[in-house]
């Protein structure tokens, strides 16, 4: 079990809310799971950590929130991150091995890993009824910007979005990952604006934050200065895979007689890998029939 955890915090005046995670130990997780090359790391660990914060903001028990990034320019290709709505979150990218380069300062150049040119797409899933999609052009590739041009342009919420993955110099593992979302309420004023500018205006890095020891409440109270803050909830996140044999063998009854058969052809047998955890199912010739079996059955059952 980890340490990782998000806060989320409101002004008692009802102007600003914040939500605060560490996501070191997530975003370790995954790059031990998909060997990411270090820009990938952090590409994939920022998106990871903004979707565990959007995630705990969903207020259904059985919703989750998928973040995906499109790119046209990126070498990263397509990247993914699912949470639910308690921020148990997890990920893939289809180029973990992309090249790293960084920026004369010395950083991560994920800007151009990820690439300009392409979308950021939300869906949200209520667990009933239709889910929620929107989509924005990506603004810089950094993710924490592109995040924040969504709530702006697709939500019209004004948002200050932080996301940040360290890693060690030589080993390239990750040392501290975390972020923050800030959100204006509609309730605020003018002024709210003009300090919340301030505040984070001298805010350092998170991952400064965090390895000069603050807590994700810390990070909080810094960014709200001047406000009376008051503690919505605070809980462990984690790196979690949903998928299962079931959901495996779900998807098989999804297809044509033929094509379950034909799946286990090449090998003898049929497997199937999951994205997130490259967990491997296999299927042996007998249980592919089992499972043929089985959806002729609900299929009777539907007529
Ligand atoms: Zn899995």
């Amino acid at each position: 079990m980890g340490n990782d955890r998000i806060i989320r915090c409101i002004t008692t005046d009802g102007a600003v809310v914040i939500s605060a995670a560490e996501t070191s130990d997530i975003v370790f997780t995954a790059s031990r799971l998909h060997k990411t090359s270090p820009v990938a790391t952090a590409a994939l660990g920022r998106l990871l950590t903004g979707c565990s914060i959007m995630g705990a903001q969903l207020k259904q028990k059985n919703a989750s929130i998928t973040l995906r990034i499109n790119t046209v320019d990126g070498q990263t290709g397509t990247l993914v991150a699912v949470s639910d709505s308690m921020g148990n979150v997890r990920g893939y990218l289809d180029n973990p091995g992309c090249p790293t380069e960084y920026y004369s300062s010395g950083k991560l150049n994920v800007g151009k890993a990820v690439g300009k040119n392409g979308t950021l797409n939300v869906l949200r899933d209520y667990g009933s009824g239709e889910p929620y999609i929107g989509m924005v052009p990506l603004t810089s590739g950094e993710i924490a910007e592109d995040i924040t041009g969504y709530f702006a342009s697709s939500e019209q919420i004004p948002t200050v979005c932080a996301l940040g993955v360290l890693l060690n110099k030589e080993t390239h593992e990750v040392m501290l990952s975390g972020g923050f979302l800030l959100q204006l309420l509609p309730g605020a004023l003018p002024s709210d604006i003009d300090r919340i500018e301030k505040n984070i205006s001298s805010l350092e890095p998170v991952t400064t934050m965090l390895a000069k020891g603050m807590s994700i409440k810390e990070i909080c109270d810094k960014a709200l200065e001047g406000y009376e803050v008051e503690v919505l909830d605070e809980m462990p996140i984690e790196y979690r895979c949903s998928c299962s044999r079931e959901k495996v063998e779900r998807a098989f009854m999804m297809m044509s007689d033929e094509d379950i058969r034909a799946s286990a052809e090449e090998k003898g047998h049929a497997e199937a890998s999951c994205h997130f955890c490259n967990r491997i199912y296999r299927f042996s010739k007998d249980e592919l029939e089992e499972i043929i079996k089985e959806k002729h059955r609900s299929d009777e059952e539907k007529n």
